[in-house]
């Protein structure tokens, strides 16, 4: 018999066929199985780390491992004995649950539950309810045989802003669910025994999934095991594919992005991508791309920012999430072709009032500033502003002369080539234009390895921390860098 778990039921909502396969062939679901998105992985360590912080505010509650091989029986043993839990374990009739918080009532012999979330509201969606969480827990134990009197959700509250140590109190907030959760439960409890069911068959149809005539970002990791016949070439992958306009794709049998009609149904992004595929070169249009280059003003600064954003501030005077650069990578290109390279990179635990004075050393008052997705460090100088008001004028003026040199690929679609795969992402779009320079060969290859890196950077003692620090200013350099030779190879196809 299978066992479901809370993880498991979030993951029979999102896909009935990708958990019979986690549970039926572990094995090949493993195969298929990409490695753990970082941005995903940070997520669940910041879940762990506001669990961890919350259960301070219980200072009795004893911690039971979930992982002990023992734990259930151990669960059982130690409820009689204390009143506070933390992630104690239940299970009844093929059903686990695992509270994060647990609290008895003695008097009554009732249990209230607490799920800790790290998240800024209580999510109330359908693909993943906070409150049909702490209902399938509230669930399963009254199936083992406790009393559950009432439920509640422990998450952050974004106002807090950090003055010295967190005062847990005032970062989370605890909200009472019991009704919400109570009335989840009549068409929860049907849906999670319908879920149990499923995973016991023997077999599936496993020709293909319901995310066929979904795009792209709606797929998981099992859907190439599912639609064995769809590559990287298929018509998911096309520039802007909405999903209207993907069925009428496969309706008329047009599984690739190569046998798509060129017709006037297309935007000119989506007809560059179809000829960049049929003629297997990149579709530039050269008098464009000029003209914008033309337009820019040296020198040139190519410049890029780290963040950090944590649940849990750490930083004085930021609030829960708020992104906090500590990095950056400046190349500066002449009129005459001549680059220089400046960086930063902070030290300590600090608001980016140094990052923003080593910038106005080295960027003058004329000259395009040149970035990748303009959004981000566009966003990041606006709130320095606002920190900062010393800076507000310099860092106004930087915003004002901001070049979003990922324009070039994609609001306007001047530069297209099949083999990015309809991204406009520099990770894809730098080994196509210039496939000698990637970031394989860097020990950080992500903007979430590099704020986790700084962050454990800045813990060490300063004579341990090179390692780290030189691989921070590799990672942050090529951003730059890569936006330099993607611009100097755009330049070369235009003069
Ligand atoms: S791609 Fe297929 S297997 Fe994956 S979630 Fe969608 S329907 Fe399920």
């Amino acid at each position: 018999m299978h066992i479901l778990n809370k993880s498991d039921f979030i993951h029979f909502r999102q896909c009935p066929s990708s958990l019979w396969l986690k549970k039926n062939k572990p094995e090949v679901y493993a195969k298929y199985k990409k490695a753990d998105d970082p941005f995903l992985e940070n997520l669940a360590k910041q879940g762990y780390a506001v669990e961890t912080l919350a259960r301070t505010l219980f200072p009795d509650g004893i911690f039971l491992d979930e992982h002990d091989p023992h734990a259930l029986e151990l669960t059982k043993k130690t409820l009689s004995t204390h009143h506070t839990f933390f992630q104690p374990s239940f299970s009844a009739n093929g059903f686990y649950a695992r509270a994060d918080i647990l609290l008895r009532d003695e008097k009554n012999e009732t249990y209230h539950i607490i799920e800790v979330k790290s998240s800024s509201k209580i999510k109330k969606d359908k693909n993943h309810s906070h409150i049909e969480d702490v209902a399938f827990q509230a669930w399963v134990l009254e199936q083992a045989g406790y009393t559950v009197s009432s439920m509640s959700i422990i998450h952050i509250n974004t106002a807090y802003i950090k003055q010295g140590e967190v005062d847990v109190k005032k970062l989370l907030t605890q909200t009472d669910v019991t009704e919400e959760a109570r009335e989840s439960m009549k068409t929860l409890v049907p849906e999670i025994k319908q879920a149990f069911d499923y995973i016991q068959l023997k077999d599936i149809p496993l020709d293909s999934c319901q995310c066929l005539y979904t795009t792209k970002s709606n797929h998981c990791d099992t859907f190439s095991y599912f639609n064995t016949t769809y590559t990287k070439q298929s018509v998911h992958y096309l520039i802007d594919i909405r999903k209207e306009k993907l069925k009428i794709f496969l309706d008329a049998g047009i599984h690739n992005v190569v046998d798509i009609p060129i017709t006037d149904t297309l935007n000119n992004r989506q007809a560059s991508h179809v000829l960049s595929a049929i003629h297997n070169r990149p579709i530039i249009q050269r008098e464009d791309i000029k003209e914008i280059i033309d337009s820019l003003v040296y020198p040139l600064y190519f410049i890029d920012y780290e963040a950090v954003s944590t649940a849990i501030p750490i930083i004085d005077g930021t609030h829960p999430y708020q992104q906090i650069p500590f990095q950056f990578s400046l190349h500066i290109l002449n009129k005459n072709g001549e680059i220089t390279h400046h960086e930063y990179i902070a030290e300590e635990l600090v608001l980016p009032d140094v990052l923003v004075q080593t910038m106005k050393k080295y960027i003058g008052d004329t000259g395009s500033v040149v970035v990748w997705y303009e959004t981000f460090e566009g966003s990041r100088n606006r709130e320095m502003m606002e920190m900062f008001p010393h800076h507000l004028d310099f860092l106004a003026d930087i915003n004002s002369r901001l070049f979003d040199l990922r324009d070039i690929f994609y609001k306007y679609g001047y530069y297209i080539d099949y083999r990015t795969c309809g991204s406009t992402s520099i990770k894809y779009v730098l080994p196509v234009l210039c496939p000698d320079l990637s970031y394989d060969t860097l020990a950080i290859q992500n903007g979430t390895s590099a704020m986790e890196s700084w962050q454990r950077m800045i813990t060490l003692p300063h004579l341990e921390r090179n390692i780290l620090k030189k691989d921070l200013l590799a990672y942050c350099e090529r951003d730059s860098f890569a936006m330099i030779r993607i611009f100097q190879e755009l330049k070369k196809l235009t003069s």
